[in-house]
């Protein structure tokens, strides 16, 4: 993609263009106070009955969220309220409601004779590589068979470290998985706001951010949406991870009617967000994201402008702090020291050492090393194949 096309043509170009799409909504966007809207799904059907195509040209995969909300729904019609603030809570309640929301987008797509296939995920089934191909896999065939995967967090077995965190998450790993050329956010803000709209009553909306990774998220997004989990926070997360495969997200007012249709008719609606101009591999991409850091290493200056600036594997004596404990192979994050907040942040890559260890060899040379692991030992603690500067996380 070229940052030189005007960005109203390049919108133009990938929303036409897009051969696979991944499609997210929010749980704010389908559901109101009696729980999941027939009305707002049955429209959703329709534009994404039209998005597909008469010709069934365009594949689509859709992320829904909203079974908590119709769990809550579901006991509330059998006279029971419930508090689904904790953990526990929502897993009980989306059991509820996750039978429900396919209910009736089955309900709703039957019409336009779309076959809807359910999808749970954990995030610990998109970590082991051998599974992450099988789920593609089973995506790449049930797109053969034109029908329409619907996607959510398995969150009833879905424990803290197995969570994705939240569906914009989910849907952004999803990018990667299928290798989808689009990423459509339908949420219940009307876009991304220039200032954060708590704060700021005349707060614009942007209508397309050229380069996502330069936003400064923490003051762009002070709130968080009720009903979902996600907030504006994470769908940007969602949009720079998608961004950096090369990958431009739309973010869309998912309540209006007919939206996708207005911003496929040109309409500007919505904020489109850039895709980056080099993309990075679907490997890289999936080990910097397959799971949370597990630690951090700390490391000094020259190592920081080694692997920023001339693109270096990092080595044992830039590090100068082990926090954590992990093993061999866990992805950690490396930041650097006398720096605080996010901006010390450089990046995530896998370890060839565990902490342990590592602590022991931090800081010294490679004949130093050496004498204490013996000659068969990795050079690098990080190679820059496994290492992905600028994450998103
Ligand atoms: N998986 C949750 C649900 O279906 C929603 C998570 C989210 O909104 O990000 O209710």
């Amino acid at each position: 993609m070229s940052q030189t096309e005007d960005w109203r043509e390049e919108r133009q170009r990938c929303l036409h263009r897009a051969r696979l799409v991944v499609v997210k909504v929010g749980s704010a966007v389908l559901s109101d106070a009696d729980g999941l809207s027939d009305t707002v799904m049955a429209d959703l059907a329709r534009q994404l009955a039209t998005l597909r195509g008469s010709d069934g040209a365009r594949k689509v995969v859709l992320v829904s969220s909203g079974a908590v909300a119709a769990g809550r729904r579901a006991l509330a019609r059998h006279g029971r309220s419930c508090d689904t603030q904790g953990l526990a809570a929502r897993q009980a309640a989306a059991a509820l409601g996750q039978g429900q929301l396919m209910r009736l987008w089955d309900k709703v797509l039957r019409p336009y004779g779309i076959p809807v296939a359910q999808v749970l995920l954990t995030r610990d089934d998109l970590r082991a590589r051998t599974r992450f191909l099988n789920a593609r896999n089973t995506f790449a065939e049930l797109l053969s068979w034109d029908a329409l995967p619907v996607v959510n967090e398995n969150d009833t077995v879905s424990v803290r470290e197995l969570k994705f965190g939240d569906n914009d998450c989910l849907a952004s790993l999803l990018v990667n998985l299928v290798g989808a050329d689009l990423y459509i956010n339908l949420t219940s803000a009307p876009g991304v706001y220039a200032s954060n709209p708590d704060t700021d009553a005349d707060a614009q909306i942007l209508s397309c951010i050229d380069d996502v990774s330069r936003l400064d998220l923490g003051r762009l997004c002070g709130g968080k949406t009720s009903v979902g989990t996600g907030g504006m926070y994470s769908k940007l997360l969602a949009a720079r991870r998608a961004s950096q495969l090369g990958v431009p997200t739309l973010i869309l007012p998912g309540r209006q009617e007919n939206i996708i249709g207005r911003a496929l008719a040109g309409e500007d609606v919505g904020t489109w967000v850039r895709p980056a101009e080099h993309a990075i591999s679907r490997r890289k991409f999936w080990l910097a994201y397959q799971s949370d850091p597990a630690g951090t290493l700390w490391v000094d200056e020259g190592a920081a402008d080694a692997l920023l600036e001339k693109g270096s594997s990092l080595l044992p004596g830039g590090v100068r702090r082990v926090d954590g404990t992990f093993q061999k192979g866990a992805l950690v994050r490396v930041a650097r020291l006398g720096c605080d907040g996010p901006q010390a942040s450089l990046g995530v890559g896998l370890t060839n050492y565990a902490a342990g260890e590592l602590r022991k060899i931090m800081g010294l040379r490679r004949h130093e090393v050496a004498a204490i692991l013996g000659d068969a030992h990795y050079p690098e603690v990080i190679h820059r194949d496994n290492l992905l500067l600028d994450a998103a996380i």
